[in-house]
Parts: structure tokens; sequence; C-alpha cells
């Protein structure tokens, strides 16, 4: 396959899974136990409707995505438009989304609320993130890594630009870079899981480098302690999510809830489906867990891992949006920025930390 070709097939895949993670972790409730039992103690099996008395997504149908994948396309638009993320943009970007929202949503996140809120009434960008510390900068930031197939660098350069105006602190920085790192190296031909996590780690040690500084754990440990809980042969699937809710936890925090998605993705091999089952099973923060590590997984994976039925339902339920559009926008700054890189450029992640 021609590798422009296979660029856009993961592209698309990488658009699709984080709106596949999203929409199917969405009816998934607070604690593993509770989405066990109201799901017949059974795994989500396919894209559901949200349980009419869930805490944040009452009235959602099967296949409709969240603030998760919302943001992500907010973002995405902005590239697309300007050919490139900038911090004026990426504030432009979260204030549109805001803006399209009908009323005071209940899942609204903390930092981005603050954020808005800022930005609206004059705030300048770069100083509205300084205590932005959750996941929204990791959740939608999958659009920097599709832009830049193999080049985890220059995502992760990016994915600070991104975060700036909601999420600028080293904490949820250090979250958001290590999902484009490994978003961007899905996309490269052959790459393997192992791969993608240890480019995940050190996108994670870069980011934790950038904005104010914070207190909370170590994304990059985390990450790498996630995986070896999702891969202890001797307990049950069910098991394993149970240690990395209890052990990891999927919270708000990008110290929680990345390493998680890292948890989960390695479990399913990288299958988005089966990531997405996982991410729901899990609970806690689900669909932002499963927008991430869904993103990664169709990124590698790609389109033709996603079965038809799924995208359809996907494109039913989200009216609004044209997934297969964005994915050719990005697709198209994507080859931009790939014809600019003749050569691979790991060498950031070389030099001493
Ligand atoms: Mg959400």
């Amino acid at each position: 396959m021609e590798l422009d070709t296979y660029f856009y097939n993961h592209i698309l895949g990488g658009v699709y899974g984080q709106a596949l993670g999203d929409a199917w972790a969405m009816p998934a409730y607070f604690r593993p136990d509770q989405t066990w039992a109201y799901f017949n103690n059974d795994w989500i099996n396919t894209l559901a409707p949200a349980p009419p008395d869930h805490p944040v997504h009452a009235g959602f149908q099967a296949g409709q995505i969240t603030d998760d994948t919302q943001q992500a396309l907010a973002l995405a638009q902005v590239i697309i438009t300007e050919g490139q993320i900038t911090v004026e943009g990426a504030a432009r970007a979260i204030v549109a989304w805001y803006e399209q929202l009908d009323g005071d949503v209940p899942y609204v996140g903390p930092s981005t609320r603050r954020a808005v809120a800022a930005l609206k009434s004059g705030g300048d960008p770069y100083q509205t993130g300084l205590r932005g510390d959750t996941n929204g900068g990791a959740m939608r930031i999958s659009p920097i890594g599709l832009i830049h197939p193999g080049n985890p660098e220059a995502a992760v350069e990016d994915a600070v630009i991104a975060c700036t105006p909601t999420h600028f602190t080293d904490l949820a920085v250090s979250g958001a870079c290590a999902v484009a790192a490994a978003v961007a190296q899905a996309l490269t031909p052959d790459t393997t899981l192992e791969d993608i996590i240890d480019i995940a780690i050190r996108g994670a040690d870069y980011g934790r480098q950038h904005g104010t500084p914070w207190l909370g754990a170590s994304v990059a440990r985390k990450i790498d302690y996630a995986v070896q809980l999702a891969g202890d042969a001797n307990l049950s699937a069910y098991d394993r999510l149970l240690n990395l809710y209890d052990l990891i936890g999927s919270t708000l925090s990008p110290a929680d809830a990345v390493p998680c998605a890292f948890g989960v993705l390695a479990m399913a091999n990288g299958s988005p489906v089966e990531t997405a089952i996982y991410a729901a099973a899990l609970s806690g923060d689900a669909d932002t867990v499963g927008a991430m590590a869904c993103a990664i997984a169709g990124a590698w994976h790609g389109i033709e891992s996603i079965p038809a039925d799924h995208i359809e339902t996907l494109n039913r339920a989200n009216p609004a949006y044209d997934f297969a559009e964005f994915a050719k926008g990005l697709h198209h700054i994507a080859q931009n920025n790939y014809q600019a890189t003749d050569q691979p450029h790991d060498d950031l992640f070389e030099a001493p930390l």
C-alpha cells in the first residue's frame, strides 16, 4: 500500500477510534461493579445508550460521542482551517466548543470550565490554563498526534501548545504529551505496541518539563505500572481491570486516566473494539479513558479494524459531525508535515532529560 493511503486509513482509524472509545464507554458508571451489575453481569458488548439514571450522560443514545470527541474535533477544525496549532487557535477551539453547548451541561470538566470563563472575559490564553490539572488536555489531543505521523517529537511540541490555554500544569501537559506521542508513533508502519508505550512514556517525561509545576504522580511511571498490571497472566481480565481501577485510578487526574488508557490498550493488544470494551468495564472516567486508548488503537490498526456496523452507528448518532471529512482535513495537514521532514526526528527524545 502506498504510504499516503496507509496514513489516510490510519488517520481515519484514529478519528473513528476516538469516537468509538468515547461512545462505547459513555454508559459506564463510576465504579466497575455498578457497570457490571447494570449490564447483566457482563461486558458492554456493543454501542449502548446511557442508562436513564446515569449521573452525567442520561439521555445519550447508542453511539453518541461526549465532550472528549467533540473537543478533539473542535481542535481538529482549527488545525484544518489554519494549517497548524497555535495557543490562540487552541483557545478559539475550546471557546467555540463551549458556545455550541446547550446551556451549562454537567460534563464540562473543571479546568475547561474555569479557562473558558476566563477566555470569554478577555483572559490571556497564556495565563488561563496555569491551574488546569485535569485530563481534558489529554482527552482531546489525538488530532495533534494524527497530524504528525511517525514524528512523536513534533507531536509533543504541538501538544504543549494545545494544552496552554486550559491545561498548562506539568501534570496535564505530561498526560497530553503521552497520548499525542503515542498516536503519532501508532501511525508509523510496522510499529509495535512496545514501541508505542515506550514513546508514550518518553512523551510523558517530556511533557512533565513543561507548564506550571504542580503536585501529582508521574504519568510516565504509572503508564509503565498500568501496563504491568494489565499483563498479569494470573488474573482474569475483570480482575486486572479492578487492579487498574483500584491501584491506578480511573479519575479526572491525568496521572490516573492516561495510564489507565495504556492499561486497557495493552490488555486488548490495541484492538479498537476490545479496548473499548475494557475501557467501559473499567468505569470511572471511562469515556475519556476509552477515547484516548481507542484513538491510539485506531491509529495503529487503521479503519479496517473497526467493524462497519459500528461506523454506521457512530455516523447515525452524531449527525452534526462528518468524521471522514475531519480525517481528510487532518490527512492533508499530515501530508504537509510529513513532506517537511525528510528524516525521523528522534533527537529530542535521545537528549538527556
Ligand atoms: Mg466525556
